[in-house]
């Protein structure tokens, strides 16, 4: 069973927007709210109420006066909100591993709405070929109780099956994000070609066939002017109505960066995974490379101030966000992502197969002190990933007929 999520800019009347950032506030009410009963109960001893509870609060709430004004968005993204909660709750206090406590949501930043587990055809509907009286094309719709029928704009073909429906703001549009599930058997990849990618600073990704992707640079033009635009925040009076509205630019700013680099992701993974059947990797923990600048930012090292540019890139880039891509479009597509060791791919030379430090005088040469080979850096570590990826599946049925 694979499923996929397909994402489209919904075409929203000024009424229907409206409709959908009270849909979102609630969520967040209900979450906020809850959250407030979760951490008092666990201040004074008493541990976490149940989700069963919590939605008993949620229906009391909904009926009651104080805040009956949830009843007038629909009721099943609310409880969502709760389950989510639970989880995220359950998640923290998870001992073999632990993940953050959840914390308030604030207004304006991921405002969303989820219609979670197979929703009921007769609650959400999709019309994927109206037409008007005259016969003509439409453009497609979807229905959302509470809300109504919402156009779209359709890219890509949808599925039967819709698993969940999530409706989302972002960058001062609305979106729809509907997940897909369907039974696939073995679907078999157009391609046979293996491929490995070093992931770099200087470029994006480079590829062992030597193509390269170059780096998302919007992250970093936007920042100039963000700084510009938070020094202006600083000078403003708090909670001012110009204060505000200067904070609403910043989120816009950050919601455009954020897109920007989806897209670019996007782009870039579906280029790679319709080219190749395996696509290899190192095996990189991200998130630990930039927690650990940070943390030395207090007690700055030699090195601090590279370090933190290395991080901003990698930051920049969205490396996880690739590899999470890239991982289900070739699954989608019957390949296979392969992830490797990391450890001196970028010392060790392909023909000869030396391992020294000394092969690398510079970031972007590489020159093999003992056979005397010389490369892209970025490249020649590629084709050292690619040949551990291949080497580490020999012998698998089905992986040894892929050629690099
Ligand atoms: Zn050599």
């Amino acid at each position: 069973m694979l499923r996929k999520a397909v994402r489209y800019r919904l075409e929203t009347t000024p009424e229907q927007e409206h409709l959908l950032a009270r849909a979102a506030g609630c969520v967040r009410f209900v979450w906020n709210r809850a959250l407030a009963i979760q951490k008092s109960y666990l201040e004074h001893g008493c541990g976490i109420l149940s989700y069963v509870d919590m939605a008993n609060c949620l229906t009391t709430w909904r009926n009651g006066e104080s805040f009956g004004f949830l009843s007038e968005s629909p009721v099943h993204p609310q409880q969502w909100a709760l389950k989510y909660l639970d989880r995220a709750l359950q998640e923290a206090f998870d001992k073999s591993n632990p993940k953050r406590f959840p914390a308030f949501k604030k207004k304006g930043l991921h405002d969303s709405i989820r219609y979670p587990g197979y929703p009921d055809p007769e609650q959400i509907k999709i019309d994927l070929k109206p037409q008007d009286a005259d016969g003509r094309r439409l453009l497609p719709k979807i229905f959302l109780p509470r809300i109504g029928w919402v156009k779209f704009r359709k890219s890509c073909t949808i599925g039967r099956e819709i698993r969940n429906v999530t409706v989302s703001r972002s960058g001062g549009h609305w979106t729809v994000a509907i997940q897909i599930e369907k039974e696939v058997l073995d679907p078999v990849h157009p391609s046979t070609t293996a491929v490995g990618g070093d992931r770099g600073v200087a470029n994006l990704l480079t590829l062992s066939d030597g193509t390269l992707f170059l780096p998302v640079t919007a992250y970093r033009d936007l920042q100039k002017r963000l700084t510009r635009e938070q020094r202006k925040l600083a000078h403003k009076v708090k909670f001012s109505a110009n204060w505000k509205k200067q904070k609403a630019k910043i989120t816009r700013f950050h919601q455009r960066i954020a897109e920007i680099r989806k897209n670019v992701l996007h782009q870039v993974s579906t280029a790679i995974s319709k080219n190749h059947a395996v696509v290899v990797l190192e095996n990189l923990k991200v998130r630990n490379m930039t927690g650990a600048a940070r943390g030395t930012v207090e007690q700055p090292g030699p090195n601090i101030r590279q370090k933190a540019g290395l991080n901003k890139s990698i930051l920049d880039q969205g490396w996880g966000m690739l590899k999470a891509m890239l991982e289900y479009k070739l699954r989608w597509s019957g390949g296979m992502l392969l992830l490797v060791d990391p450890a001196y791919t970028s010392q060790s030379c392909p023909v000869c197969g030396v391992v020294d430090a000394g092969n690398r005088p510079s970031q972007e040469v590489f020159h093999c002190l003992h056979c005397g080979h010389e490369a892209h850096t970025d490249l020649n570590a590629a084709r050292n990933i690619l040949a551990r990826g291949l080497q580490s599946t020999a012998g698998r049925a089905g992986v040894a007929c892929f050629a690099a």
